[in-house]
């Protein structure tokens, strides 16, 4: 990514009442300047550019890059920046802990700290044609190691030992790590949203929902499938149905400018159909790029609007206490004159 670039380009966005910005969350860090190690370095933004300050560890892997740098133990940071820290200094109140807050207010009398919320994130939500790429490469890696591994799904595998395939199958494949602890809910345990994998094994006879994705270059993918196995009860075969569904009336409204309470809104539709709505407890998805939840926020009481180069999950699930659940998400680009499902294929 040219970061320089980019980051001219969205200076005066950034800083706005901003004399300047003192940016330290990892995902933020790294879209401004592409820096693969964001988790040991800050970004400081003012009216002189951006600089990204890390640690002697990097020197190496920087010397080829024209990014603006300054390189210096974690501890000697406040002195190194406290010649620029004047005025109004934002800093990242999600992300920066009050302590360290406070010792930077001492370190920059110059300075009055300025709480900020959201401001690399709102740039976020739209993604790069580059970072479309990346994306559709976390999403390859993700549907390959599945097509890979989905032949041992049968009944008496353990949940962990196919996480543990598909996991290890996206590693192979190129993935520096899986998105997030892959989800295999199967049985009973269906009706658990977020039910991680446990050591139960899967049924002759049911569902099991599978939620997984996997990290490239800092982009993640993300996608359910929900799978039969034998013959599951007719409430879960039903509830399975009446999801699949709603995502393909979710589907079928998303393009660029529609509010995105109307997709969840048509979801919701259909699952009322099926007097199922009392079991969908979230939201219908979320936006996907350098964390797996992004901006924006895909529900019914979200003022979002689809813009071109958003990148959202669509998720709908239904959750039947003491009997299992079922849920199916796609990873979706909106494009400038429609949208692109790409986790097609599976
Ligand atoms: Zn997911
Ligand atoms: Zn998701």
């Amino acid at each position: 990514m040219e970061a320089s670039k980019l980051v001219n380009d969205f200076t005066e966005d950034l800083l706005a009442d901003l004399d300047a910005l003192l940016v330290t969350k990892p995902e933020n860090v790294r879209y401004l300047t592409g820096f693969e190690h964001p988790e040991d370095a800050w970004v400081w933004v003012d009216g002189g550019g951006i600089l990204l300050v890390t640690t002697p560890l990097y020197a190496n892997p920087l010397r080829e890059r024209t990014l603006p740098h300054a390189i210096e133990r974690p501890q000697r940071w406040p002195e190194l920046l406290r010649e620029r820290a004047r005025g109004r200094v934002g800093f990242e109140a999600a992300h920066l802990p009050y302590a360290r807050a406070r010792s930077l207010a001492e370190a920059w009398p110059e300075a009055e700290l300025m709480p900020t919320e959201g401001r690399v994130e709102a740039l976020r939500r739209i993604k790069s044609e580059e970072e479309k790429s990346l994306i559709v490469r976390a999403m390859a890696i993700a549907r390959t190691a599945f097509l890979a591994v989905r032949p041992e799904i049968r009944p008496g595998l353990t949940e962990e030992d196919f996480a543990a395939s598909l996991e290890c199958a996206m590693r192979r494949r190129g993935a520096e790590d899986r998105a997030f602890a892959t989800i295999v809910a199967s049985g009973t345990r269906g009706a658990y949203p977020h039910a991680g994998a446990s050591d139960a094994p899967l049924p002759e006879n049911g569902l099991v929902t599978v939620d997984w994705g996997a990290r490239y270059r800092g982009y993640h993918s993300d996608v359910t499938r929900t799978l039969a196995l034998g013959e599951p009860q007719p409430e879960l075969a039903r509830a399975h149905r009446a999801v699949r569904e709603a995502l393909e009336a979710a589907l079928a409204k998303a393009r660029p400018g529609v509010p995105v309470k109307e997709l969840d809104q048509a979801a919701r539709e259909v699952l009322a159909g099926y007097d199922l709505l009392d079991y969908y407890p979230h939201a219908l998805g979320h936006g996907v790029g350098l964390e797996v939840h992004e901006a924006p926020r895909v529900a019914i009481e979200s003022d979002e609007v689809l813009r071109p180069g958003m990148v959202i999950t669509l998720e709908p699930g239904v959750y039947l206490p003491g009997l299992g659940g079922a849920r199916e998400e796609e990873l979706v680009w909106i494009g400038e004159n429609g949208i692109e499902v790409l986790s097609e294929g599976m």
